[in-house]
């Protein structure tokens, strides 16, 4: 054995070693019958109506469901059926407790000096005003953090009216800032006095449907009335006032709260045919506001991951590798309710989740996919991305984060994707009595299922880790 041969048997042993290191470092491809499998899932959801009419019975047979109420009880029996008729390997619930509110009547106008009615809407969880109503003058505060800085001589006795306009926008994110008005308007205004609290409605539309929407009293404020105009009487109001003052308002809102009711999570699975244990988890809310039925929001997202899981169930010859879980989650209006009693149901097995995606923002096409995964698993998204690519999907550098359900397993550490729709109209019907089936358009609802069919396929067939 000589010196050179030495040196060269080293060498490549070393090299041999490295290699081997690399391979086990190695991002795991997609293999080319989940690809194939795949693109075939996505060309027959293109030509099919599952998702539209799992949409078309929940709006009809059941309709509007307010967490809590005896209607989403209905809804939960509804999805139970369905989801047995249709043959998930897997039906069952997980108790949610929901604090029942109940909308009785709204009314507003104006006493003096414009008389007139006006377009209102409680919103969701909002105190009652004293039987009859409150009478009394409006102070103008044109924002939430106008609110925050606003003297409270000034506010003191009165009704206020948060009047910030909700911008349009493809992703939705005139939302976030206008919202606030919203959530935390009512808890402010009453620390500093008011009698109540009315807001534009946080809505893109000019039609003279209100917006309801959960208010979120804080414990240390008085809980006031608060209530939303619809937008054309919001800039009604804002006319008067640039015209004369005081302008006095009459409102009359009337709730009830029930105490707690056990309502459910309702959970369908395609059990995995290796990994049973380990959950691609997908979902929207089965609850609605009680205006309209619930037809984007978000009977649309419960339609579209119910007909997803369900065409890879009874397409492929196989299960996919692992489970498939979708989750229909309880009272999410009210506060994400059923999301965060799921996630702490889940504590201990968050880490079998191994990614997850939610629908939750109406029926409007998907145009873009973003994730949260690890460097090494982001060759799999880009995957799903470029079969996506022929719907007009494209990849997108956004950090996603679930959507507000999954969004709470998300925080976890569950790695997750958003299928990313086009919101540009959403926040014209959200929250209102024009949320109704006739709003969805079918071709969407099929581009949709499309895109939903490809991630949730190749999320529960490739073998690798997200994490
Ligand atoms: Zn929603």
């Amino acid at each position: 054995m000589n010196k050179s041969f030495f040196l060269k048997a080293a060498t490549s042993v070393a090299f041999f070693v490295s290699a081997s290191a690399m391979a086990q470092q190695a991002p795991l491809p997609v293999s080319e019958n989940t690809i194939k499998n795949a693109a075939m899932l996505r060309d027959k959801a293109l030509k099919s109506d599952s998702a539209y009419e799992i949409l078309e019975a929940l709006t009809t047979e059941v309709g509007p469901r307010l967490g809590g109420s005896d209607k989403e009880a209905e809804a939960i029996q509804w999805a139970i059926k369905r989801l047995n008729d249709l043959g998930f390997d897997k039906v069952y619930t997980e108790p949610v407790m929901v604090e029942k509110w109940q909308r009785i009547s709204e009314r507003a106008s104006i006493v003096s000096p414009y008389t007139q009615p006006l377009h209102i809407t409680a919103l969701g969880k909002s105190a009652a005003t004293p039987k009859g109503g409150v009478t009394a003058e409006i102070v103008h505060i044109p924002t939430y953090e106008a609110l925050l800085a606003a003297d409270p001589a000034k506010i003191e006795g009165k009704i206020v009216f948060i009047s910030n306009r909700m911008e349009r926008h493809k992703t939705g994110k005139g939302y976030g800032p206008a919202v606030q008005a919203r959530g935390k308007g009512a808890s402010e205004a009453a620390r500093k006095g008011a009698k109540a609290i009315i807001i534009r409605s946080i809505g893109t539309d000019s039609h003279r449907l209100p917006h309801t929407g959960g208010v979120n009293y804080e414990e240390d404020a008085p809980k006031i009335a608060a209530a939303a105009l619809s937008n054309p009487d919001a800039d009604q109001l804002e006319r008067m006032l640039k015209r004369s003052k005081p302008i006095t308002m009459h409102l009359d809102v009337q709730t009830k709260f029930h105490g707690e009711v056990e309502m459910a999570n309702v959970i369908g699975e395609i059990t995995g045919r290796e990994k049973p244990d380990e959950v691609v988890l997908i979902g929207g809310h089965l609850d609605s506001w009680d205006l309209g039925t619930g037809a984007i929001d978000d009977g649309a997202g419960v339609a579209l991951t119910v007909a997803a899981a369900n065409m890879i169930q009874d397409t492929l010859q196989m299960r996919p590798r692992k489970t498939i879980r979708v989750v229909l989650f309880s009272a999410e209006e009210l506060g994400i309710i059923g999301a965060k009693a799921y996630a702490k149901a889940h504590e201990a097995d968050i880490d079998k989740h191994v990614i997850g995606a939610e629908s939750d923002f109406g029926a409007g096409p998907i145009w873009a996919l973003a994730s949260k995964v690890s460097t090494d698993s982001a060759h799999v998204i880009d995957k799903m991305a470029q079969i996506m690519g022929p719907l007009g999907v494209v990849r997108s550098a956004r950090k996603a984060y679930g959507g507000p359900d999954i969004g709470e397993v998300g925080k976890l550490g569950m790695p997750a994707v958003d299928l990313m729709q086009d919101g540009t109209d959403y926040f014209d019907l959200h929250h209102t009595a024009d949320d109704t089936l006739d709003k969805v358009n079918p071709e969407h609802l099929r581009q949709n299922l499309a895109a939903w069919v490809v991630f949730t396929y190749i999320a529960a067939e490739w073998p690798g880790d997200f994490r």
